[in-house]
């Protein structure tokens, strides 16, 4: 894949990056190994005074880099302001809570005195989608060099200003070389370099494909990987929910991002009772959107990320037209430049479709009415994902028992599956493996060494 900026907004070109050069990534891998050896023996303090430094210069630069997010993905510029906010959140929580996540862990064993302490594996390879460009570096990059690793980045081929960025932020923040490397090369030589024996683990997210490539040769070199791959996360509306808070967060829980976000609210499954009532106010919510320019701040629904993205997803709407699916609103690429797609809604969805069990990455919503709580179970859970889930109810407690029913990493009651720093992230079965952010996400590239005492 080229390494390119091209403006989602029209499709136009606007910058070509040249890949490194096989010595030249050689040469960052030698100098994040060789900054291993001095970065694990630094103290704490040191770590965190380097992640509040990265994390004021994104604050400081805020405008300038969600412009940079803005033209290259398609993020509404106010959410892409949030994205840094966010960021420059998720490196301050790390670098003040750090030490104590990490702290020597005293055991009770039945013989003798034992403690677990923690140490830093050496380096890793982080393998990067475009949708957060920030904020999806910023939970891989900042708990693993507040343990002591060092980075290596690989960023998604379409945002290389962004990754850019991020590497100049750490340089300006006086990172020592090597602490945090940026790699221009595309993503099959990144699976290449798993295989590295100075590489000591990876994590990525994005598509199944690219996460069985990576693991599969993390599996054979005998390296821990991490995975955050795709969702088709179920919105379930009971009988008893608040339906304008529900049908208003039913609205972000698809479009936020432009609708390219893996934890999207992307199957609403409804009780019949309320379901006409549900999908009447959805539908007019989502068709009533102003769908624009990105950098305006009037528009609520900006292009997808790519003009091959849009491309894909008509296809996958026109795929499950031609299986039986209904469209209830949309359905088609709109008539003007930019990698633009409608607000979709889709129904009468069933297995033989492929917006059924497919990942719909964009604002095409999926819409299903079942006649009671365990049908909507038994379908949220026909998925090969399971990553998120939302609940809306009133009744809290029956809420806290559906939650406990559906299989995947996260379940939010009476709002869409979100993000922030102190919150585990992470998915079961084909949604990936290993969770990121809060302390847990500390815990994945870490020697948890026993040290007993006789
Ligand atoms: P990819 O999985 O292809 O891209 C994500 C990252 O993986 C990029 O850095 C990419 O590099 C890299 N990559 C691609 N192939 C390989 C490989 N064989 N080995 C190692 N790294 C690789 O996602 P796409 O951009 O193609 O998006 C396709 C779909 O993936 C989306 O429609 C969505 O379903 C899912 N996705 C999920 C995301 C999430 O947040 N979980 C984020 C993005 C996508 P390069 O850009 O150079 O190809």
């Amino acid at each position: 894949m080229a390494i390119q900026t091209v403006d989602a907004n029209t499709n136009q070109l606007l910058k070509s990056f040249e890949e490194m050069s096989v010595s030249q990534v050689d040469e960052a891998i030698s100098n994040a190994t060789s900054a291993f050896t001095e970065w694990k023996k630094t103290s704490y303090e040191k770590r965190a005074d380097l992640l509040h430094k990265v994390a004021t210069l994104m604050r400081d630069q805020k405008q300038y880099l969600a412009g940079l997010i803005t033209m290259e993905m398609g993020k509404l510029i106010a959410q892409a302001e949030g994205e840094i906010t966010l960021s420059a959140d998720i490196l301050d929580y790390y670098a003040d809570h750090g030490a104590k996540f990490l702290a020597d862990k005293p055991l009770a064993p039945e013989y003798g005195k034992a403690f677990i302490r923690y140490s830093p594996i050496g380096v890793l390879l982080g393998v990067e989608p475009w949708n957060f460009p920030f904020y999806q570096v910023a939970r891989f990059a900042a708990p693993n060099i507040m343990v002591g690793n060092t980075v290596l980045v690989k960023h998604a081929s379409i945002v290389p200003q962004c990754a850019i960025a991020i590497e100049d932020l750490f340089k300006e923040a006086g990172a020592p070389k090597g602490i945090y490397t940026n790699l221009l090369i595309s993503g099959k030589r990144a699976s290449g370099l798993v295989s590295d024996t100075r590489i000591k683990g990876v994590s990525l997210t994005g598509s199944e494909a690219a996460g069985a490539s990576v693991a599969s040769e993390a599996g054979k070199n005998l390296k821990k990987s991490v995975l955050e791959l795709g969702g088709s996360d179920a919105f379930i509306i009971l009988e008893d929910a608040d339906m304008d808070k529900a049908v208003e967060w039913a609205v972000v829980g698809r479009i936020n991002n432009n609708g390219e976000c893996c934890v999207a609210s992307k199957r609403f499954i409804a009780i019949e009772s309320i379901a006409d009532e549900f999908i009447t106010k959805f539908k007019d919510k989502m068709a009533a959107l102003v769908m624009g320019d990105p950098m305006d701040a009037a528009t609520q629904l900006g292009p997808l990320s790519s003009e091959e993205a849009a491309v894909d997803l008509a296809d996958q709407v026109q795929r499950s037209v031609d299986a039986g699916a209904t469209v209830l609103l949309g359905g088609k690429r709109p008539d003007r430049p930019g990698a633009f797609m409608e607000p979709t809604i889709l129904t009468d969805l069933h297995p033989g479709i492929p917006a059924y069990y497919e990942e719909l990455f964009g604002p095409v919503a999926s819409f299903y009415r079942v006649k009671d709580d365990q049908a909507a179970i038994d379908l949220a859970n026909d998925s090969p994902f399971g990553l998120g889930g939302s609940i809306f109810t009133q009744d809290i407690e029956r809420g806290k028992l559906l939650a406990d029913k559906i299989d995947t990493g996260m379940v939010f009651i009476n709002h869409p599956t979100w993000t922030q720093a102190d919150l585990p992230f992470g998915g079961t079965k084909g949604s990936g493996y290993g969770r990121e952010l809060s302390e847990l996400g500390i815990d994945e590239f870490v020697n948890k060494k026993l040290i007993r005492i006789s």
